[in-house]
């Protein structure tokens, strides 16, 4: 049903205000102008001079306004360390609800990082949660969970600290997290990363919750590479610090996606509770095939990750809108654009998804599985 859809925009439109056959009458040149050869500038009902497109123009297409004012949720940001315009952006731009994951080892200064590290920037965002609410109106919900990106030194202490945070009604999620296969600073013990994962995905199935992975992205070919020393701007990092890889095989970023896929089915957590994030063309045949997860395609930061709107609109063309969401991930260490869910929108309607396929993958999706919007 999708197929072929696109193409009806670019059909030759036929001429309606200028027909030759009264075009070729005598004496009906009062809008020609004194050049013979405007034939078809004869009958408009346009005031113009000559002919312009508007002459030309026939089964304008018919435009879905509702997309102007279609409310869309955001499952995966760090909005809290952005500024207050960028967060007043997402509301401008009609977000009605995000998920603030607080998680990320770019916020901990010291490494290897320890609990109370992470402990601080989870109650960091739990401090300024409802403050951030009430200046924007949309829901600000939180994600909490432990990034495997820094080795952490007492990570046992933060699962045990975990299960209380879980308890509140602002956290809808437990994440971002899941295997990295390589680390900055210092490297981590696969095993280990694993442990942590399932113990967190364990965690999420007693709460209910639903549980954010971080998927590693595959790189896209960029025409040179930066001087490692001054790493890659708009990525606030220095990339010089990362380690030798702890997965190290064919294709580590989609072994660590299935690493993490099987600590929740050891952890007795359904699929259809885990929601991949930063989905990509390395993992999504994968996830959709071989799993009932949910994948979120990260959009915030194409330049990066070489993800955009028109891969997610392949992505519903090829398994339909069920198992999609769309997400930011805007960070105030990237190059990021609170803009981007918005234009991501009218983006897909343009490369010919349905309004109502739209609307699932951004905002019905969302809704159901965080449990956000009204
Ligand atoms: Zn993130």
């Amino acid at each position: 049903m999708r197929v072929g859809r696109t193409i009806k925009f670019y059909q030759p439109v036929k001429h309606k205000l200028y027909p030759e056959t009264t075009a070729l009458e005598p004496n009906a040149s009062s809008h020609a102008g004194p050049v013979a050869s405007q034939s078809t500038a004869m009958t408009s009902t346009y005031p113009t001079k000559r002919p312009t497109d508007a002459a030309h123009l026939e089964d304008e297409p018919d435009l879905p306004r509702e997309l102007l004012n279609l409310p869309w949720i955001d499952i995966h940001n760090h909005a809290h360390t952005l500024s207050w315009e960028d967060r007043e952006r997402y509301a401008l731009a009609g977000c009605e609800g995000m998920v603030m994951v607080s998680s990320g080892y770019h916020w901990t200064p010291y490494k290897p990082v320890r609990a109370g590290d992470v402990r601080y920037l989870w109650d960091d965002a739990v401090n300024r949660r409802a403050a951030i609410e009430r200046n924007h109106f949309f829901e600000a919900a939180l994600g909490l969970g432990v990034h495997t990106g820094v080795r952490i030194e007492d990570p046992d202490d933060l699962i045990d600290a975990m299960d209380a945070y879980c308890e509140l009604d602002e956290v809808v999620a437990v994440g971002e997290t899941g295997v990295t296969p390589s680390q900055h600073v210092e490297a981590w013990d696969v095993d280990e990363q694993r442990a942590i994962v399932q113990a967190q995905m364990e965690l999420a199935d007693k709460h209910d919750l639903p549980v954010i992975l971080h998927t590693p992205n595959t790189t896209t070919d960029s025409k040179r590479s930066y001087r490692p020393e001054v790493g890659v701007p708009g990525y606030e990092k220095n990339t010089a610090l990362g380690v030798e890889p702890v997965l190290d095989g064919e294709n580590p970023q989609l072994e660590a996606v299935k690493l993490d896929v099987q600590a929740a089915r050891d952890a007795g957590l359904a699929e259809e509770r885990v929601v991949a994030s930063h989905a990509d063309g390395n993992n999504t045949d994968y996830l959709m095939t071989e799993t009932e997860c949910y994948l979120s395609y990260t959009i915030g930061h194409s330049w990066l990750v070489g993800v955009d709107a028109a891969d997610v609109a392949d992505a519903i063309d090829e398994y339909g809108p069920d198992r999609i969401m769309v997400d930011t991930d805007c960070a105030n260490v990237l190059r990021t654009d609170p803009f981007a869910l918005k234009r991501a929108i009218f983006e897909l309607y343009r490369y010919g998804i349905d309004v109502d396929d739209i609307r699932q993958v951004v905002y019905e999706n969302p809704r159901e599985v965080f449990g956000l919007g009204t």
